[in-house]
């Protein structure tokens, strides 16, 4: 099964995406994490990126199509995937559909999570990521068991340069401009399924599965 997993920033992307990955067995691409791996790395697609990142802004989409373009073709795509943080412009959506038409292949839907902005400044000031594993916290609504350290892999635990609350709103107001027209681009392809992103993981995952059809077990 081919996914996209969108909604604007704090929405549970990250969290639900790996879940749903492990549950349907497929590779999770998440661009937000290729980036800052490539940050840390210090590549130059890393310096490039770093710098739109930190303002809070999109990376331009020549470059994060070609990221993705080869990405896919690599052969654990082959029985599926879940894309997370891509398509995030018309551009990028319109790229996606030409390339996996290209190979005879489609995409079935695009879940997008809906949470109210109030909601997700509290989530993205509080969250707190693993530099090692990605896994993801948050200091009130899910503290690690020791403070400061993921409890899958004992990795630093850190504030995101882009969880500050300036550089949020600047992704709040970009998810607005640029990534929320996605939603009637994926409404107009009849492949939007629109989930309720409040409360626990456990809930929103159920409510995902349910929209997919998938059973639970
Ligand atoms: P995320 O981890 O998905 O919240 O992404 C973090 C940041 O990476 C975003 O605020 C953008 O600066 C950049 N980014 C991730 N995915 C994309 C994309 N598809 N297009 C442009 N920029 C992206």
């Amino acid at each position: 099964m081919n996914l996209i997993i969108m909604g604007p920033p704090g929405a549970g992307k990250g969290t639900q995406s790996r879940r749903l990955g492990e549950h349907l067995a497929v590779p999770v691409i998440s661009t937000g994490e290729m980036l800052r791996d490539e940050i840390k790395r210090k590549t130059t697609l890393g310096a490039q990126a770093k710098r739109h990142m930190d303002k809070g802004e999109l990376i331009p989409d020549s470059l994060m199509i070609g990221v993705i373009e080869e990405r896919l073709k690599r052969s654990d795509c082959a029985r599926g995937f879940i894309l997370d943080g891509f398509p995030r412009t018309v551009a990028q959506a319109d790229a996606l559909h030409k390339m996996l038409g290209e190979n005879g292949s489609s995409l079935e839907h695009a879940v997008s999570l809906a949470v109210p902005n109030d909601e997700l400044l509290k989530r993205l000031s509080g969250r707190r990521t693993c530099r090692d594993c990605g896994a993801m916290y948050h200091i009130i609504f899910d503290p690690p068991t020791n403070a400061g350290l993921c409890n899958k892999c004992n990795g630093e635990l850190y504030q995101r340069d882009d969880d500050y609350e300036d550089i949020i709103s600047s992704r709040l107001e970009v998810y607005e401009s640029q990534t929320s027209p996605l939603l009637d681009y994926y409404r107009g392809h009849r492949q939007l399924l629109e989930v309720d992103g409040i409360g626990g993981r456990d809930d929103v995952l159920a409510r995902i599965l349910k929209r997919l059809g998938i059973s639970q077990s």
